[in-house]
């Protein structure tokens, strides 16, 4: 909570829920990155977090975006994001969806199949094309480690049909987990990354470019370690594994730049138990799984939770979205705990909210209306 939405909250009252975002923390959290991985190009997810202000602060700033879809790289470019700072870095694309990203001007693209590359070579001819590859996403709260990349020692075999293909095979690509807590997990992808490197030398293919992927995390209920932690592992594994002969990095963090700059306020709707002398309450909130939170699905992300009354005497509750869908719960097994004197109407807070919410909830399931945001 920065003392400017704190202002907004006191001075606006909006309507709940709602999400305010802090633009002057998405621009410390990009300026923090690049200062702490300086010689790495930034391409931001721009899935984390699409809204408009968020891309044109980016764009100001001179950051370069990692599109998942057709409409993430028109949505840039009616904002003067010019094409050679895009990526179309989803691995499963149309190919009607290539041909109007090249013909906008695209020239950089993910694959990890031959399948994908044949489509890349009649829709996107001559482009750059990167290679993603699986690595273990051990450590991460939001896996990402079966269904995009291939097998690595697949890898260098891809690369040379890229080139038999016309295609110009720039390099590698990984994830390693999105909100990834151990900075030890990007060793084992950056080993992976300089043996590929050298077999595809081996095979007569001169790699050139390296894409670290996201992972870098926000700041939930379990303590995190600060953004240096991360990066200073992943400098010390890219001397490791590639010397001083580094390849053109890049990185396209999405949760870390937007996600600790926004708030989700709620109002409770009701706090009931299914029985007199129930141990657990039920709280009902006026946001869950469908309008905002998305990423409580298998309570995976669990956010820290703000009240009118911490400090006082807690005890256990189950929390519950507003929809009539028995899945909306938002944590159970968690086992959060809120103040006994919580009460209806009560307005609470959804603390570092601003990645992966908004965007990524339904259109206007049982009749409630997308999230609203504020940006300030
Ligand atoms: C989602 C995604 C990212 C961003 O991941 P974060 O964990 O949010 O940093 C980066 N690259 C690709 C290809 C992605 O799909």
């Amino acid at each position: 909570m920065t003392p400017k939405i704190e202002q907004f909250f006191a001075e606006s009252q909006p309507d709940t829920p709602c999400l305010v975002v802090d633009l002057d923390i998405v621009a410390q959290n990009y300026r923090r990155l690049c200062d702490e991985l300086p010689d790495t190009e930034i391409y931001y997810a721009v899935k984390a977090n699409p809204a408009e202000p968020v891309l044109a602060l980016l764009r100001d700033l001179d950051s370069k975006f990692d599109a998942a879809s057709i409409y993430e790289i028109e949505q840039c470019l009616a904002l003067d994001i010019t094409p050679d700072r895009l990526s179309f870095g989803h691995t499963v694309k149309k190919e009607s969806h290539i041909r109007r990203a090249f013909d906008t001007g695209i020239r950089q693209f993910a694959f990890d199949s031959i399948q994908e590359l044949e489509k890349l070579a009649r829709a996107a001819p001559g482009a750059s094309v990167y290679c993603r590859y699986l690595t273990p996403n051990d450590g991460a709260d939001w896996p990402l480690s079966e269904k995009f990349g291939c097998n690595p020692d697949y890898a260098v075999e891809l690369l040379c049909n890229a080139a038999d293909l016309g295609l110009i095979p720039s390099g590698v690509s990984f994830h390693v987990g999105s909100q990834q807590r151990n900075a030890g997990a990007w060793d084992a992808a950056l080993s992976t990354a300089a043996r590929i490197y050298s077999d595809a030398a081996g095979r007569g293919i001169e790699l050139s470019m390296l894409n670290l992927g996201g992972g870098f995390p926000s700041h939930y209920r379990t303590p995190m370690s600060e953004l240096p932690v991360h990066t200073d592992a992943i400098k010390l594994s890219l001397k490791r594994h590639f010397g001083d002969d580094l390849p053109r990095i890049i990185a396209e963090p999405g949760r870390y730049i937007p996600g600790d700059a926004g708030v989700i306020q709620s109002e409770v709707v009701l706090i009931s138990r299914k029985s007199p002398d129930a141990e657990k309450r039920w709280v009902y909130l006026d946001i869950g799984k469908f309008g905002g939170l998305p990423e409580v699905l298998d309570e995976a992300i669990q956010y820290r939770i703000r009240t009118p009354h911490d400090g006082v005497e807690t005890g256990p509750v189950i929390l519950a979205g507003p929809t009539c869908d028995e899945v909306d719960v938002i944590y159970d097994a968690a086992g959060y705990e809120l103040p006994l004197d919580l009460a209806v109407g009560d307005r609470i807070e959804v603390l570092s909210t601003g990645a992966y919410t908004a965007s990524y909830s339904s259109v206007g399931f049982n009749g409630f209306p997308p999230l609203k945001e504020y940006y300030i």
